[in-house]
């Protein structure tokens, strides 16, 4: 993962040129990053280290991998026993977010769907966090002190 030039590409090329599953992978990253940034915690245990972003209903079902709802912070442990233990989360998510959201997340989930490269590259430039060219700054230029404390602050 590079500075800048990750979503243009090499020698700023364009996103078309990159093969659709890597741009799947981008669009992963930046969604991830932007939900962990969203919800800065664990939901399920409040942990606040080894972070990820965790799919309730699992990110296979491509009409809900990039849904705000289906997606929460969860740290590595609690995203890894979701897989053998889904009542956690789950139980989490109707509390908070109440029956209604979760019926209609299941309805959503059992729709098929295939994204598009212009829809890939959209969720990266929605997702795209704006700080993150500030977490990156260019090889050439040394970080400046508030640059730093921007740093600090994420
Ligand atoms: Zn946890």
């Amino acid at each position: 993962m590079g500075h800048t030039r990750s979503i243009s590409g090499r020698g700023g090329g364009r996103m078309k040129q990159i093969p659709i599953r890597r741009l799947l992978k981008r669009a992963d990253a930046v969604f991830s990053a932007w939900i962990r940034a969203r919800d800065r915690r664990c939901v399920t245990c409040g942990a606040t280290g080894k972070l990820q972003c965790s799919h309730l209903i699992r990110r296979g079902k491509h009409s809900v991998r990039f849904s705000e709802v289906n997606c929460h912070t969860q740290c590595s442990s609690c995203n890894w026993k979701h897989n053998y233990f889904p009542e956690k989360y789950t139980s989490w998510f109707l509390s908070t977010h109440g029956e209604l959201a979760y019926l209609t997340l299941v309805k959503d989930a059992m729709k098929l769907k295939s994204w598009k490269r212009y829809e890939l590259e959209s969720i990266v430039e929605k997702y795209k966090l704006p700080s993150r060219r500030l977490i990156t700054p260019p090889a050439q230029v040394r970080p400046s002190r508030r640059w730093k404390a921007n740093v600090v602050r994420r």
